[in-house]
């Protein structure tokens, strides 16, 4: 321990000329407490270490410095991930940008009828549009698709039961869990058919007086392959008409246009399932929707209806703000034509390869010259993955760069750990994925490359 008499106080430390310009800077509260800190962390170390006053003002600096850095900000997504989940998923249009800047700043109609000049209903500045989009007779949205699918088994599977195929009790990152979220919904599991095949006998058997509803859950991140069998949802629906119970469908990431039109693999629509007759869907805003992060709930008016009303509606509502952006982005939708252009998301997974590999070759040298002597950087061809549990047995063909260490084999993994530390350790951190030995950066999302190639001379490699 160094003792008390050797360092400076509080007060000394304050009052010493280096301290003014934190104070100016961080305010006079932050920066006591950072000098008490520092202090009594010296006060903890041996004896040896610093007692100079111009040291701990710049550990103080330091400290306030580290304290100021915001943990969330931007990132460069080159991990080939397009809706990557821990990244934040869709990238907005300048358009939903715009009216959520304007949104944030101030008042806006919200819940407000201009017309009427009376109190409005904040879900009306998107319902329209998605029953058109759809073909759903009504709408409402909140706060993501996991509090969509809990609204929506709370309000019509409380203390019922939720008929359910076993091939579909998924689980989505972030422990989003079908049977957790059913039993936190108040509602009853009621398994059906095998982990690969169900059949319309496993759901007749089911379902009965103690039903609630029929849950058809997209399988997104994962695929049974093999002797498998389910019901089609046209056929689904059909029973469930008779039965008297609502067909609710989870879509996951759900689309609202067919993406063959660009040629990507098919993920089905929310217009399909309606179209099957399916009574509610719930899909995801921010993710092949390409809007902020959201739940959207399409459907019977009758059952949006008693969804609307139901008091946990108001617990999950969404904000001003997202609302705001989701409804610029849907606008978007009236013109598909133009929705590659105009859509970050669709813009990326549409971006021909060749367009790529080119940014790939423009990168290739100024990459190169920042890992200097550490690696070699070499373009190579490489597959993106949509991401959010779209496709997941899909990739798209894409290209990057291959930046591999210099080093003998049995070191390797270390080496790719430092030289992906270097890249995150950036001012703009750029992320990319260990894959065959190689530290590799895809391009497809890579939508500044000024700004990417403009931080490079910054990089630092960590001694070995
Ligand atoms: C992604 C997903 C969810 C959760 O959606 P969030 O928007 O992340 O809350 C629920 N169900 C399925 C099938 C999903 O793919």
């Amino acid at each position: 321990m160094t003792s008390r008499s050797a360092l400076p106080s509080v007060d000394r430390v304050l009052r010493d000329p280096g301290t003014g310009d934190l104070v100016s800077r961080f305010g006079r509260s932050a920066t006591t407490g950072a000098v008490r800190e520092v202090l009594a962390d010296l006060r903890a170390m041996p004896v040896s270490t610093e007692v100079e006053i111009a040291g701990i003002v710049g550990r103080v600096r330091t400290r306030l410095d580290q304290a100021a850095r915001p943990s969330i900000g931007p990132v460069f997504n080159l991990t080939g991930t397009v809706l990557h989940t821990n990244l934040g998923r869709a990238s907005l249009p300048a358009v939903a940008v715009e009216a959520m800047r304007e949104a944030a700043s101030g008042p806006v109609t919200l819940e407000m009828d201009l017309d009427r000049g009376a109190r409005g209903d904040r879900d009306t500045h998107v319902a329209g549009l998605l029953q058109q989009f759809t073909g759903a007779e009504a709408a409402t949205v909140v706060n993501n698709n996991a509090a969509a699918v809990l609204l929506v088994l709370n309000t019509l599977a409380l203390r019922r039961e939720v008929v359910v195929a076993r091939s579909e009790l998924v689980e989505i990152g972030g422990s989003f869990r079908m049977p957790d979220i059913c039993a936190r919904a108040g509602g009853r599991l009621r398994e059906v058919g095998t982990t690969n095949r169900v059949h319309r006998r496993d759901y007749e058997e089911a379902i009965g007086p103690k039903t609630g509803l029929v849950l058809k859950a997209h399988r997104s991140n994962f695929a049974i392959v093999g002797f498998t069998s389910e019901v089609a949802e046209r056929d689904l629906a059909r029973l469930c008409r008779d039965r008297g119970v609502p067909l609710v469908v989870d879509l996951g990431s759900g689309a609202l246009v067919g993406l063959e039109r660009w040629s990507l693999p098919h993920e089905p629509t929310a217009a399909e399932s309606i179209a099957a007759g399916a009574c509610l869907v719930t899909f995801s805003g921010d993710k092949l929707l390409g809007g902020p992060q959201a739940g959207l709930i399409v459907g019977r008016a009758d059952l949006i209806e008693r969804v609307r009303r139901n008091p946990l509606k108001r617990a999950l509502r969404l904000d001003k703000v997202t609302l705001a952006g989701l409804a610029a982005v849907l606008r978007l939708y009236r013109d598909p034509d133009r929705l590659p252009d105009r859509l970050p998301t669709l813009g990326q997974l549409t971006r021909p390869v060749a367009d790529i590999r080119a940014a790939a070759e423009r990168l290739q040298p100024p990459v190169a010259s920042a890992v200097g002597g550490a690696a070699t950087v070499s373009v190579v061809a490489c597959e993106s993955q949509i991401g959010s549990g779209a496709q997941p047995t899909s990739t798209l063909p894409s290209a990057g760069l291959a930046v591999v260490p210099v080093v003998e084999k049995r070191r390797a993994g270390a080496e790719l750990e430092r030289l992906s530390a270097a890249f995150r350790a950036l001012p703009i951190p750029v992320l990319g994925r260990i894959q065959d030995g190689a530290f590799l950066l895809d391009l497809r999302c890579l939508d500044d490359e000024d700004r990417f190639v403009a931080q490079l001379g910054e990089m630092t490699i960590r001694e070995r």
